[in-house]
């Protein structure tokens, strides 16, 4: 029991994408306890270590409270009013010299909808660019790009509710006992309930203790797995021939394609047995109602797009996709928002609602609502506006909510963007190794403080309350854009997050039916949701693909090698990820309780690698790639596949991504973190 004095303000998660529906309670004006919401409809009254308790972050000494200048080398505490009018004068300088597209803005997965859409409104109407992206640039865009191609909208096909219903699960490439656990813990009751279970990953991830088979791929040969899968999909007749006919195209060209793929030479390329390969396909292919849930392990590579479009063939060969046969294709968004963020139109060639801002008609409506013509050239992507600044063309960049030296690949190269840029503006809640590089640091509220809505990883609109006020004179995101354009001499007329939202409506027919008084009615509504009186789409494609012929489209993509491989000098794979109690860089998990769970970051070590360099648990090693080099802490674990590796990316001090290369997805710059060559020196 809480004293009577506490309150009560039902929100929703900011850490993950599962979106969990929380109850802050609050006393005494802090948070005296965050509860799992029984009627959430993800969360169904659960919610884990993060969601639950990682709210310390929030009376951190070490919480910025005032906006911070850079005077002779150092940030010092100003007022509102000159940090803004410092970032005014500085943007016009950047477009006096260099003109619009010689500024860029890095926004916030884990800011809300209304903020992530005025960031991409201030950067299209007051800057006149469209160099405006998100972290989703980092994690999910293969998976927006290959459901795109294959099925025609971004988001994942299916609703979580629909997984009661499954009879075999394909998880690959996540681990959602740690990342999202509040899935892991209902994909695992569908197990217990009867339910088979194929866990595609390298390693020996929670899941793959109760799979019925555990494929263990190389790192970076996802697509030559996908491939061997369905060649057993087709040898043995396992696939759904009149929903190929009717409603899918391409089969072909894949047929061809998958002559080359048997299962033994598959097995050579992934190292996966072929008799494991073959159970594998025969579970999902004989399954009547299958599901596909896939993570980061799929599409953090150099060939992360054709893997998602690679896995979607399943899907489309078994008819378990548009129909009630099947769970479709599902990715598990990490940040809390990126798949609200990307839905904004915070990217660099689409508008909200995933207009191309090359398509003139779409841009006449943008128009048509903001009074100002839409830039046509597509904008810069991160890794771009990086290589930008490194040459001397982007002067000024806006980084909002988002560590880019401790989580973005390559890390050295990212400072030398940083420090080679005039003007580095930082949005953020503590003095981050990004916001260590900035000119100007803007102190913001964290999502227990504002108000808006987040989408989660099956398309919900969700809303967001703030429990209380931010602290000291930090201010939301929201505040802070406007009032940037305020000073810059030009009004984006959305007085509160409530108007965004219905501006966005107007502006993108797929939100049309959204606003905030009927997420407060109604709870979660799904996208698409085109009209008031319409209860949004939470299954896709029951009638016709969004695909501009209205069918599936199967991808006949070549196996590509990744772009690292091991060799003499380094000789072991890294493969990066999450751990239960962090959050990505860890700037709010560890400053909290959850740090006495998981106090440091570990390098996980197959017992023969641990005997053949002679290391044991607990030693201190240093870890070099062909990039840089971090120190981490040697564990000796199973889990990890021999000749492999593996850490988070937690504990920026470790200097991970230091490691991590800049190869990059060939379709949309997602960089492949999940491939690293190494090697073990000594301390
Ligand atoms: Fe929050 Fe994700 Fe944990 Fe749910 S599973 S409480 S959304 S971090």
């Amino acid at each position: 029991a809480f004293h009577p004095a506490a309150a009560r303000t039902r929100t929703t998660c900011g850490y993950c994408g599962v979106g969990c529906t929380l109850d802050v309670v609050t006393q005494d004006g802090d948070v005296a306890a965050v509860l799992p919401a029984r009627d959430g409809p993800v969360n169904q009254g659960h919610a884990c270590v993060k969601g639950r308790f990682a709210h310390g972050f929030r009376t951190s000494p070490e919480r910025l409270t005032r906006p911070l200048l850079r005077r002779g080398g150092t940030l010092e505490p100003v007022g509102w009013d000159e940090a803004l009018g410092h970032v005014a004068r500085g943007l016009r300088a950047a477009i006096h010299a260099g003109g619009p597209d010689a500024v860029a803005a890095i926004s916030s997965a884990r800011a809300t909808n209304e903020e992530n859409y005025l960031v991409q409104k201030f950067m299209r109407v007051v800057v006149g660019t469209n160099n405006v992206d998100n972290c989703s640039r980092l994690c999910h865009s293969p998976s927006a790009a290959g459901l795109t191609a294959s099925f025609g909208l971004s988001g994942g096909t299916d609703t979580f509710d629909d997984v009661e219903r499954a009879d075999c699960l394909l998880v690959v490439g996540a681990n959602p006992v740690e990342a999202h656990p509040v899935v892991g813990a209902r994909l695992l009751r569908r197990v217990l309930h009867g339910a088979k279970l194929v866990v595609a990953d390298p390693r020996a991830v929670g899941l793959a203790l109760h799979a019925d088979v555990h494929l263990r791929p190389r790192p970076g040969t996802n697509v030559a797995l996908f491939h061997g899968l369905a060649h057993v999909l087709l040898a043995e007749g396992l696939t759904d021939e009149e929903f190929l006919r009717a409603r899918a195209t391409g089969l072909p060209e894949l047929t061809e394609l998958l002559a080359d793929c048997p299962p033994d030479r598959v097995a050579d390329i992934t190292g996966v047995p072929v008799a494991d390969l073959v159970a594998a396909a025969r579970l999902y292919g004989e399954a009547g109602h299958p599901a596909i849930v896939h993570g980061l392990g799929v599409t953090e590579h150099l060939h992360g797009t054709d893997g998602v479009r690679s896995l979607a063939n399943l899907a489309i060969l078994r008819g378990a996709v548009g129909t009630d046969r099947g769970f479709g294709v599902n990715p598990l968004r990490g940040q809390n928002n990126v798949q609200g963020a990307s839905d904004m139109g915070a990217l660099p060639d689409l508008l909200p609602g995933y207009g191309k801002v090359a398509d003139a008609a779409v841009r006449v409506r943008a128009e048509e609502v903001w009074g100002v013509p839409v830039p046509e050239r597509p904008g810069l992507r991160i890794p771009d506006m990086f290589a930008a600044a490194r040459a001397g063309d982007l002067r000024a960049l806006w980084v909002i909510g988002e560590d880019v030296c401790a989580t973005d690949p390559d890390a050295n190269r990212v400072v030398q963007a940083l420090d080679a840029c005039p003007l580095v503006v930082c949005n953020e809640l503590f003095l981050s190794e990004t916001a260590r590089h900035a000119d100007v640091v803007l102190p913001v509220a964290s999502w227990l403080e504002k108000d808006g809505t987040f989408v989660n990883f099956d398309r919900r609109f969700q809303r967001v309350r703030p429990a209380m006020p931010p602290p000291g004179e930090t201010r939301t995101d929201f505040d802070i854009v406007r009032t940037l354009a305020t000073t810059m001499g030009v009004d984006l007329s959305c007085e509160t997050p409530a108007d965004a939202l219905a501006e966005c409506a107007r502006l993108a027919p797929v939100f049309a039916g959204l606003s905030h008084d009927r997420l407060d009615r109604e709870g979660a509504v799904p996208w698409p949701c085109r009209a008031p009186d319409q209860p949004g789409e939470a299954k896709l494609y029951l009638e016709r693909f969004a695909t501009p012929d209205g069918r599936a489209h199967l991808a006949a993509a070549p196996y590509l090698p990744p772009g690292e491989q091991p060799d003499d000098g380094y000789p072991l794979l890294l493969v990066t990820g999450r751990r239960w109690a962090h959050y990505n860089s860890g700037s709010m998990t560890r400053r909290g309780g959850n740090l006495a769970l998981d106090p440091v970051d570990f390098l996980d070590l197959h017992p023969d690698d641990a005997a053949r360099y002679e290391l044991r648990d607990g030693e201190h090693v240093t870890v070099e790639s062909r990039h840089g080099q971090a120190r981490l802490i040697v564990r000796v674990s199973e889990q990890t596949a021999p000749g492999q590796v593996f850490c988070s990316f937690h504990f920026p001090a470790s200097g991970v991504n230091h490691l991590t290369s800049d190869h990059a997805d060939t379709v949309t710059s997602c960089p492949e973190y999940k491939v690293t060559a190494v090697r073990v020196a000594a301390p």
